[in-house]
């Protein structure tokens, strides 16, 4: 009989050890200002990474090389085996055509601070209008899948609500829904409740837990220690345009071992 693996605690699906995100030496710079100084990390399939760094270390300029928002200078990014940016064909690789780009970048969901639907739509309409656009998804069928990813955030009863009626926590999870919409392979976070009242954070905190115990593969870019702790595989602190220090939560968390680490966290916590 084969014994089942020890339960991890965290999630329904075992994380898989098969690299999704690989990042190597990745550089990028503002004119005179290198703003990413060799930036080196692997995110497996179903982890979750909490990037975690001083204001201007870096952190959303990483997660924007990834998703196409700038383009980086030297090293290279590939999520899901494939480069971001550049195609192979006949064994040479290629710049990728516009049409490359926006498939590549349909594989990866990204939720920002601030969270920028569209004001003229509802909550539905804000989630189906990607996929329907892009994807070209039957209006039906999109707008049953948008009702489906509502309900997973909690808001169908808010389905035909506008933005302006819903609180910021709300119009968060609507935008969560809106990324998932795609079917993203990878979800990036760019500090997601560091625009809410406090009281409201909590609710967007649980649906990005829950997203992580179904196996989903996120990088998470968040001052939220306590986030970190409970739901992050991983964790990667970064400072100055490099990584500073990286391991499980206990390790950089409980046992940080660099001065900058221990500064940092002492400052948020
Ligand atoms: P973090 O998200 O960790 O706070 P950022 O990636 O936003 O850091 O910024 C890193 C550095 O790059 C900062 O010094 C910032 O001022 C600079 N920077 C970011 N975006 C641009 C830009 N578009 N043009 C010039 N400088 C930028
Ligand atoms: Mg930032």
């Amino acid at each position: 009989m084969i014994e089942a693996p020890a339960p991890t605690g965290r999630r329904d699906v075992p994380a898989a050890t098969a690299p999704l995100v690989v990042a190597t030496n990745v550089r990028k710079h503002y004119g005179g200002l290198e703003v990413l100084k060799g930036i080196s990390l692997t995110v497996n399939v179903g982890e979750v990474m909490c990037l975690l760094g001083p204001s201007g270390s870096g952190k959303s300029t990483f997660l924007r090389c990834i998703n196409h928002l700038e383009r980086i200078d030297g090293g290279r990014i590939s999520v899901g085996g494939e480069l971001i940016g550049y195609a192979q064909r006949h064994g040479r690789i290629f710049e990728m055509n516009p049409r490359e780009v926006a498939k590549q970048r349909s594989g990866i969901g990204m939720v920002f601070q601030r969270f920028n639907l569209f004001p003229h739509m509802t909550a539905l309409e804000n989630i189906w209008a990607a996929p329907s656009g892009v994807k070209k998804i039957p209006k039906q069928q999109a707008l049953r899948r948008g009702m489906e990813l509502l309900d997973r955030v909690g808001l169908a009863p808010l389905a035909k609500a506008y933005p302006a009626q819903l609180s910021g926590g709300q119009q968060q999870r609507v935008a969560i829904a809106r990324a998932l919409a795609m079917d993203p392979q990878l979800l990036l976070f760019d500090e997601p409740t560091s625009a809410l009242d406090p009281e409201l954070v909590g609710d967007v905190l649980d649906v990005m837990r829950t997203l992580a115990a179904e196996g989903m593969t996120m990088i998470v870019v968040t001052h939220e220690i306590g986030f970190a702790r409970s739901a992050a595989d991983s964790v990667v602190f970064m400072d100055g345009g490099v990584v500073v220090e990286s391991g499980t939560p206990a390790e950089v968390l409980d046992h940080p071992k660099n001065p900058r680490t221990i500064a940092f966290l002492e400052s948020v916590m």
